[in-house]
C-alpha cells in the first residue's frame, strides 16, 4: 500500500461495514460506566470477576509504586528483572500447580514467544480453526508448517497429525474460544499429544480466574502432563496487565534464552507485578464471584431462549448472538447504544465472513437486573 491509498483504504473498510473505531472509556472499566461521553451499561470487557477497578489491586500496584518506581528500565536479562517479577512468577507457578513460569508484558507477546521457540523450520504446528490470532501469527512467524484442523474437532487433528513427516510437533488452541465462547475437548487433545509425541500449548486467556476453582482450564479439567504448556492472561480475569506462561523448569530456562519477544522487550513495570500474588488471592478467594457469573449465564440464557433468541452453546462468561451480515450487526449494536447498552459487533475477520455477531461479555460485576435490561433492549433491537 502506498501512502496515497490509504484514505481509499480506510473508505473501503467503512463501506463493507468492517471500519473500527474505539469507544472512549472515562473512569475505572466497570459495568456502569461512562463510554463516548455517555452513561452505559457495558457487556464488552473481559474483567469476568469484577477485579479490574477493585481497590486491593490498586493498592498493591500503589505499595508497588513506593517500593520500585515506575519503570523496569531494561529487559529481564540486562538489569530488568525485579524481585516483584520473580515473586508474580513464584506465587503464579504455586497457585497454578506449575514447577515454573514465566511473565510476560501481554498474552499476545507470550504466544509469540513459546511457539516461535519451539518450533522452527522443519517442525510442524497445529491450531484450530477458531484459534485466537495471535496463536495464528505465532504459528506463522515461526516458519514451522501450519496446519488448521476443524473447530473442536479431534478426529480432524489426528488425521493431519498422522500425515506429517515433521517430528516436532506443537498443538496449540484456546481453552475458550475468545468470540464463540465454547471449550476445548482438553483430554482428548491431550491424549493426542501423547500419541503423537507432541506438545500441547493451551492459551487459557478466558479460563484463568473462571475454570477449576479459579486456576484455570487445566486444573479444572485435571490434567497434568509434562507436554503441556499453560498460558494464563493477567489482563482478563485477574484484573491487570501482562502473561504468565506456566510449564517445566527446562521449559522456563529454554524460553528466558530463546524467546525473542522475551529477549528484546522492557520488563512489565514492577509495580505492575508486585500487585500479581494479590490478583492471585483475590482470584482464590473468588468462589462468591465464579458463583454469581455462572448465575448470570445462565439468567441471560434462560432469558433469550424465551424470548427466541439462539445464542452460540457456551458454558462461559462470553456469550455469542450470531446475526450474519456486517451492517445487521452494526445496526443492533447502534441500537442497543441507543439505549445506553454496549454490547460490540465482531466482525470479519476476527470472525468468519457472514457470522457477524454480538458478542455478549459477562461479569461478577453485573447485576441481575442489568442481564434483565440487556434481555429486553435484545429483544427489541432485534425486531
Ligand atoms: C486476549 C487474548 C490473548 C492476548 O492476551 P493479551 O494479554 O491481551 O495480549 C491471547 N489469547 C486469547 C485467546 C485472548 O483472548
Amino acid at each position: 500500500m502506498t501512502p496515497s491509498e490509504l484514505g481509499s483504504r480506510l473508505a473501503a473498510l467503512e463501506q463493507a461495514g468492517r471500519l473500527r473505531r474505539r469507544p472512549l472509556l472515562d473512569g475505572p472499566q466497570q459495568p456502569a460506566c461512562q463510554l463516548d461521553g455517555a452513561p452505559t451499561l457495558a457487556f464488552a470487557s473481559n474483567d469476568y470477576l469484577g477485579l479490574a477497578a477493585h481497590p486491593r489491586l490498586a493498592a498493591a500496584i500503589e505499595a508497588g509504586l513506593a517500593r520500585y518506581g515506575s519503570g523496569a528500565g531494561a529487559s529481564h536479562l540486562v538489569a530488568g528483572h525485579s524481585r516483584a517479577h520473580a515473586e508474580a512468577e513464584a506465587a503464579f507457578a504455586d497457585y497454578a500447580g506449575h514447577e515454573a513460569a514465566l511473565l510476560f508484558g501481554s498474552g499476545y507477546s507470550a504466544n509469540l514467544a513459546v511457539i516461535t521457540s519451539l518450533a522452527g523450520r522443519g517442525d510442524a504446528v497445529f491450531g484450530d480453526r477458531l484459534n485466537h490470532a495471535s496463536l495464528n501469527d505465532a504459528a506463522r512467524l515461526s516458519r514451522a508448517t501450519f496446519r488448521r484442523f476443524r473447530h473442536n474437532d479431534p478426529d480432524h487433528l489426528e488425521y493431519l497429525l498422522k500425515n506429517t513427516p515433521a517430528a516436532s510437533r506443537l498443538i496449540a488452541v484456546d481453552a475458550i474460544y475468545s468470540m464463540d465462547g465454547d471449550e476445548a475437548p482438553l483430554e482428548a487433545l491431550l491424549a493426542l499429544a501423547e500419541r503423537h509425541d507432541a506438545w500441547l500449548y493451551v492459551d487459557d486467556a478466558h479460563g484463568f480466574g473462571i475454570r477449576g476453582g479459579g486456576r484455570g482450564s487445566l486444573a479444572g479439567a485435571g490434567l497434568e502432563s509434562p507436554r503441556l504448556i499453560h498460558l494464563a492472561t493477567l489482563g482478563k480475569a485477574a484484573g491487570l496487565y501482562g502473561a504468565c506462561v506456566g510449564g517445566s523448569r527446562l521449559l522456563v530456562d529454554w524460553l528466558v534464552n530463546t524467546a525473542r519477544t522475551y529477549i528484546y522487550t522492557t520488563a512489565q513495570p514492577p509495580a505492575l507485578a508486585h500487585a500479581v500474588p494479590e490478583s492471585l488471592a483475590l482470584i482464590a478467594d473468588a468462589d462468591d464471584r465464579r458463583q454469581q457469573l455462572a448465575g448470570h449465564i445462565h439468567h441471560l440464557q434462560q432469558r433469550l431462549h424465551s424470548l427466541g433468541m439462539q445464542l452460540i452453546p457456551s458454558r462461559s462468561p462470553i456469550q455469542a448472538l450470531i446475526i450474519g451480515a456486517n451492517t445487521q450487526a452494526l445496526a443492533c449494536a447502534e441500537r442497543l447504544r441507543a439505549q445506553g447498552i454496549r454490547v460490540p459487533a465482531i466482525r470479519p475477520p476476527t470472525v468468519p465472513e457472514g457470522t457477524a455477531r454480538l458478542r455478549i461479555s459477562l461479569s461478577a460485576a453485573h447485576r441481575p437486573e442489568d442481564i434483565e435490561r440487556l434481555a429486553e433492549a435484545l429483544h427489541q433491537s432485534l425486531l
